[in-house]
């Protein structure tokens, strides 16, 4: 038991008292969760990793005080980052994963019987070693032949990387502070753009709906177009452990539109999912009118 004290770099954020608390200072709100100890801290060359019990959401993990995942609803997340994107595409077989270390999305893209490989960068191991460790769940297909997972970090892979030779990629990232700055930049969804056969779809996570639709969500969809995306679209979706509750992936699609998809494969999957379905990708790409007016669409 290491204890429930917060970390060098949590900041406002703690775990005082029996809860962890997660504060977005800047939209006057805040998360807790109730937890009981400690199970693992690190400060790796990047970021400072945590693990935690919690009462009723299972396992917790936490990077630079910021919650990533619980075992209870991350299942939302990985789900709505990887099959709208994969049932965009029209045929995807080569797909790459920047960021995404605990490995719930590559297990969720690997559940597509036409993916050839996926390659997973993210820049820090100790995501995936404490995963291993705490959310075997997340792990279990690590082991598909497909898979091929690096440590490296992705704005150098996608630079170092071929043109045309990508058909999803998936940029499962933290916030745009930090080692993930560089994902949320022009030059690096050019180098996107680039690295895209034809035909292929970008999807990164976007933040808050309701805190950022107005700032964050609007300069990436705008960069996407800038970068050279021909379509772009954001799908918002719960997720109780982020800011506000909600969150949102958006999609860019370099010479195919991202508000179509392949709804007729997507009935028939008989993956075992337990929030994507055709109704709810449909649902999804129904922006609702006061993200339309924020995101100046
Ligand atoms: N679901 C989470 C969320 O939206 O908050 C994100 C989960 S995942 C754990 C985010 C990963 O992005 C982390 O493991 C982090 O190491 C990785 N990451 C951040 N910057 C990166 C970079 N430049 N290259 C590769 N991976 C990066």
């Amino acid at each position: 038991d290491a204890g429930l004290d917060s970390g060098p770099d949590a900041g406002l954020n703690s775990a005082d008292s029996g809860w962890f608390t997660e504060v977005f200072d800047s939209h006057g709100s805040a998360f807790s969760l109730k937890v009981s100890e400690k199970l693992h801290e690190v400060q790796s060359p990047y970021q400072y990793l945590e693990v935690y019990a919690t009462a009723t959401f299972g396992h917790l993990m936490v990077l630079d005080g910021c919650v990533m995942l619980t075992d209870r609803d991350n299942f939302l997340y990985h789900e709505m980052i990887a099959h709208p994107a994969l049932f965009t595409h029209a045929d995807p077989k080569r797909v790459v994963i920047i960021g995404g270390g605990d490995c719930g999305t590559l297990r969720e893209v690997l559940r597509h019987p036409g993916v050839e490989k996926v390659t997973q960068i993210d820049i820090d191991e100790e995501v995936t070693r404490a995963s291993e460790r705490f959310f075997p769940a997340l792990v279990e297909s690590n082991d598909d032949p497909r898979a091929e997972l690096r440590f490296d970090d992705g704005v150098k892979w996608i630079e170092e990387a071929d043109d045309d030779s990508i058909d999803v990629l998936i940029i499962d990232s933290t916030d745009p502070v930090g080692p993930a700055e560089g994902l949320f930049k022009t030059d690096f969804l050019r180098r996107c753009h680039r690295v895209l056969r034809p035909g292929g779809v970008l999807v990164q996570q976007s933040e808050s709906p309701l805190y950022h639709s107005g700032s964050i969500i609007r300069e990436l969809r705008h960069d996407m177009r800038e970068a050279g995306f021909d379509s772009v679209a954001t799908l918002p979706f719960p997720q109780p452990v982020y800011p506000s509750g909600w969150w949102s992936v958006t999609l860019a699609g370099k010479a195919t539109d991202v508000a179509t998809f392949r709804e007729v494969e997507a009935a028939a999957s008989e993956m075992p999912l337990d929030y994507y379905t055709v109704e709810a990708h449909r649902g999804a790409l129904a922006l609702p009118p006061f993200m339309r007016r924020l995101l100046n669409d």
